[in-house]
Formats: C-alpha cells, structure tokens, sequence
C-alpha cells in the first residue's frame, strides 16, 4: 500500500470508530460541491475500470431494451463473479459509447445510476465502498480529501478543549 493510501486507510478507520452524527450530511454537501466542478462525460473511469453489479431487474430490462432474451443477453455481456454477483466480461464496459456517453444510459444498471454512492443515505454503512471509490472516482477523491480535513479539523479542535 503506498503512503497516501495507507494513510487514507487510516482515516477510515478513525472514521468508523468515531461515529460522526453529521456523517451524511457533511458527504452529501461535499458530493454536491464534487459533482459542480466534475464532469461524469470527461471521465467515465467508473466505466473503464470497474461497471456495475447487475440486479435480475437490471438484466430484464436492458435485455428487453437491446431486444435480448435474459439468458442471451446474460451469456453475450455478463459473468458471474466469486461473490455470486453478475458482472460484466469485460472492461471497458461494452455499451461505453463516444465521447464517454452511456449508450443505454436510460435503461442503465441501478448501480450506475447511483454511482459514486455518496448521495445515498448510511454512508456509515458504505465507508469501505467510498475508500475503494476514492481511488476510481476524482468526485470522491476530492469529498474524502474535504472529509480528511474537515475532521481532522475537528478532531484537533477536541483535543485542546
Ligand atoms: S468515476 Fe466518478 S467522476 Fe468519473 S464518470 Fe464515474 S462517477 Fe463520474
Ligand atoms: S452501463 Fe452505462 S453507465 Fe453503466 S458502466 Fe456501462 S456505460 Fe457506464
């Protein structure tokens, strides 16, 4: 693990002990401040290097969208990976389309249309989720960045009281 990763590991894991109450509403403001700033259609690393998990309600309706069978469109994009999830067989993701667009964006997985997680309620619930996602995402890199100093903020505050 590099330095900036051991680091922010170490962050998580006060964070988790700690138990902020105002948890999710310090990371829903900073998802708002994250997401002014960055543009999903000049990155698409989500896209390129990690996809989506696909629900069984995922499954019926892209396929019925692209004119699929489930179980034809199951064999031609998806796998199932070690943790029983359905996957996709290869990154980039395969409906990946010009200019970083989404080429089934209406139809898209739920987990795409909720990634990066971090305007979702429970982010206490998901901190390893956005540890791993710091590392994907610069909107949440830049939230963990704001989080790291505004508790560390606020830790050093406790400590001269
Ligand atoms: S990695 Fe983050 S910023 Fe990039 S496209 Fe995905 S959600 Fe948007
Ligand atoms: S389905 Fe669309 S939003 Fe989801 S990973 Fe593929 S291109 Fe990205």
């Amino acid at each position: 693990m590099d330095n900036k990763k051991a680091s922010r590991n170490k962050f998580f894991k006060r964070i988790k002990k700690s138990d902020p109450k105002n948890l999710d509403t310090v990371i829903h403001q900073l998802h708002d401040e994250a997401f002014k700033k960055i543009n999903c259609l000049d990155c698409a690393n989500c896209c390129k290097t990690v996809g989506p998990l696909w629900t069984k309600r995922d499954r019926q309706r892209v396929s019925k969208h692209l004119g699929y069978e489930v179980l034809d469109f199951e064999k031609s994009y998806l796998k199932i990976d070690e943790e029983g999830d359905y996957v996709l067989q290869q990154l980039p993701c395969p409906f990946l389309i010009e200019d970083n667009k989404c080429g089934i964006y209406a139809v898209r997985p739920s987990a795409c249309a909720d990634y990066p997680h971090t305007s979702r309620p429970k982010q206490k619930q998901i901190l390893q989720l956005t540890e791993f996602n710091s590392n994907i995402c610069p909107a949440v890199e830049s939230i963990v960045e704001s989080m790291e100093i505004i508790y560390l903020k606020n830790s050093k505050r406790r400590l001269r009281i």
